[in-house]
């Protein structure tokens, strides 16, 4: 039907294991990946380190058209570059989700984003990781997966995640962080966090990621899965 490079877009909450679950899977497609949380995570530190009022939303777009984001795959994995500074570590902190989920629902921040997110859309194919990858960036991807898991395993995860990097955190202080985050992504009015209607909703809970892999795997005929 389309001419355009096919998309598998993985929307989700955080923690729902999108993040390492889609990098896997474009790899062995061999398709480009898209990171969209990466984007507002960046404008969200590009925001703090020009210390810009959070409540000053024209501030917040005029910083969404400005802030540069380069992806760049290099020895240590991808990197994320913010203006020019490589700022993959920092926009993986817990302040770096808050701060960009509450720059999210402005409607004009998302609009400056839009553009950018289908760029990423080529040859061979992408898969895109979000929360409104399926709904609102590429609401034509032949494939559609939502990603979910209980509050208490997704705090878990990102729990293990950050103490494996070093940073420890409260695990109570993350699941209340985790929930607030959600209730925000999926409260807000402008694109919020919900399953696209023809979305294939998988339940991570209690499962590994090996085999969320293949589901996913399985619902792209070309992925020889
Ligand atoms: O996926 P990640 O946790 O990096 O996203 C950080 C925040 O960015 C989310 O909590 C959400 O508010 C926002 N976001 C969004 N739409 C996307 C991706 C992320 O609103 N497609």
């Amino acid at each position: 039907m389309s001419q355009l490079p096919p998309v598998l877009t993985i929307d989700g909450p955080s923690g729902a294991g999108k993040g390492t679950v889609s990098r896997i899977v474009s790899r062995r497609l061999g398709w480009h990946y898209l990171d969209s949380g990466a984007l507002y995570r960046a404008v969200g530190v590009a925001a703090s380190w020009a210390n810009l009022d959070m409540s000053d939303a024209a501030a917040l777009v005029r910083c969404t058209f400005d802030t540069k984001v380069d992806f760049v795959e290099g020895e240590q994995g991808l990197r994320v570059l913010v203006n020019g500074v490589d700022a993959t570590d920092e926009l993986r902190l817990e302040t770096a989700g808050a701060v960009a989920s509450a720059i999210a629902p402005i409607p004009e921040v998302r609009a400056a984003l839009k553009e950018r997110q289908r760029a990423f859309r080529r040859e061979p194919g992408l898969v895109a990781d979000g929360r409104d990858m399926g709904t609102v960036i590429f609401p034509d991807a032949p494939y559609k997966v939502f990603l979910t898991a209980s509050a208490e395993e997704r705090a878990q995860r990102r729990h293990k995640q950050l103490k494996d990097k070093g940073v420890s955190v409260n695990f109570d202080d993350l699941l209340r962080e985790i929930m607030a985050r959600d209730a925000r992504d999926a409260q807000r009015t402008v694109a919020p966090l919900k399953p696209a209607d023809d979305a294939v909703l998988i339940d991570t809970s209690g499962i590994g990621i090996d085999e969320v892999v293949a589901r996913v795997l399985d619902l792209i005929p070309t992925s020889g899965a």
